[in-house]
């Protein structure tokens, strides 16, 4: 089978670099187009991006000359897209409209009621909206997101326990690595020795997107999901991974051994589980005390499998927990990848 022609926009960033990495070898993608700004138009690729990943530079990418974002230059059937979120709300649809399949992990688009905000193995029916999406725009094309990154790894672990003991109240803290704030991102003098306790916009993202992944796809539309939740959002001296303290308010009484049985249990929706980059296993529950931490653990399940741990009684709400999820790759390009394989699956490029 010859592979789908596939580009990635804003791909000298943090998140576009990672893209770039997961795509080298990828079974059914093969990358045709790299774009960024301006500023890097018309560069071979080697030369516009300074590489940030410990791993090398694959050999194709090299020589690729950088692209501007546009439909005119790219022919491609799926776009990636590791945009600004301004420089996504023009440009996206214009690719959607071209006939592409965008998987984009900018926040434009992940309120609007006909756009999925799809991870797999959580809420793989969802991807249905894209008949309604097309409909309702006339694009051939379209527009799929995923969540902000520090919204996956927790909602896969809330998805868990609301499945079997039903979610009402989520207090969360998060501790958020520095590749999330993209390259060169926070000044180094201002979080060296430091946590940063101000992360713009992100809380109302946590606050309401797990909302809508938990929720119902009904003949209305998804219907969001009935549970409250506050976040805190911290940005620490850590690379990569973000780690969320959760306390949890269950409908339902569970032990921690119940609710640790509950998330080691959970699957993928079937459609979701053997994809090239489906998490296996999608949840890991680890029992040491001091576990999960970002830098021994981030990398589990090729950095796609989400990480909890310290599941304990909580004296406001039922439970409290820690989940760990890598955001560049569960939280950014490898979910970003994860849904184009949804889409190719169910026959909707
Ligand atoms: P970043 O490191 O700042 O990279 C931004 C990319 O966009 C670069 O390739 C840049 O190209 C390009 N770009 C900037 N302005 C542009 C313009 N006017 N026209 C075309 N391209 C432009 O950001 P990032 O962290 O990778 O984030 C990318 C997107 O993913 C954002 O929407 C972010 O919110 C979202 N996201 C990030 C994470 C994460 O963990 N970092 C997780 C989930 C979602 P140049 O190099 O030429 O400037």
């Amino acid at each position: 089978m010859s592979r789908i022609p596939v580009a990635v926009l804003g791909a000298t960033g943090s998140v576009g670099q990672r893209f770039v990495s997961l795509l080298d070898g990828h079974p059914w993608f093969e990358v045709v187009a790299l774009a960024a700004s301006d500023r890097s138009v018309g560069r071979p690729y080697a030369e516009a991006c300074r590489w940030i990943l410990p791993v090398p530079m694959p050999a194709w990418a090299r020589g690729m000359t950088l692209l501007p974002p546009a439909p005119e230059a790219i022919q491609a059937k799926i776009v990636f897209s590791a945009l600004p979120s301004d420089q996504a709300l023009d440009i996206e649809p214009q690719f959607a409209r071209a006939g592409a399949a965008v998987c984009s992990n900018a926040s434009a688009y992940r309120t609007a009621p006909d756009v999925p905000l799809l991870m797999p193995e959580v809420n793989a029916p969802h991807i249905a909206l894209v008949r309604e999406q097309r409909q309702r725009r006339g694009w051939s094309g379209c527009i799929v997101t995923n969540p902000n990154c520090t919204s996956s790894g927790m909602t896969v672990a809330l998805k868990a326990l609301d499945e079997a003991f039903g979610v009402q109240q989520v207090f969360a803290v998060s501790l958020q690595a520095l590749s999330g704030a993209g390259y060169p991102g926070v000044p180094s003098l201002d979080v060296a020795d430091n946590v940063i306790p101000y992360i713009g916009g992100e809380e109302e993202k946590i606050e309401w997107e797990p909302r809508k992944m938990l929720g119902r796809l009904g003949e209305a539309g998804i219907e969001l999901a009935d549970v409250r939740l506050s976040a805190q959002t911290n940005r620490v001296a850590v690379s990569d991974g973000h780690t969320v303290c959760l306390s949890v308010g269950l409908r339902a009484s569970a032990s921690p051994e119940m609710a640790s049985a509950a998330l080691t249990a959970y699957q993928a929706p079937a459609s979701a589980r053997h994809l090239p980059s489906a998490p296996h296993p999608v949840l890991l529950v680890r029992d040491e005390p001091d576990r999960p931490q970002p830098r021994l653990d981030r990398l589990t399940g090729q950095g796609m499998t989400t990480v909890v741990g310290r599941i304990r009684p909580d004296p406001l709400l039922s439970l409290k927990l820690v989940v760990l999820s890598h955001n560049t790759i569960r939280g950014a390009a490898g979910g970003s990848i994860y849904n184009a394989e949804l889409l190719v699956k169910e026959n909707l490029l």
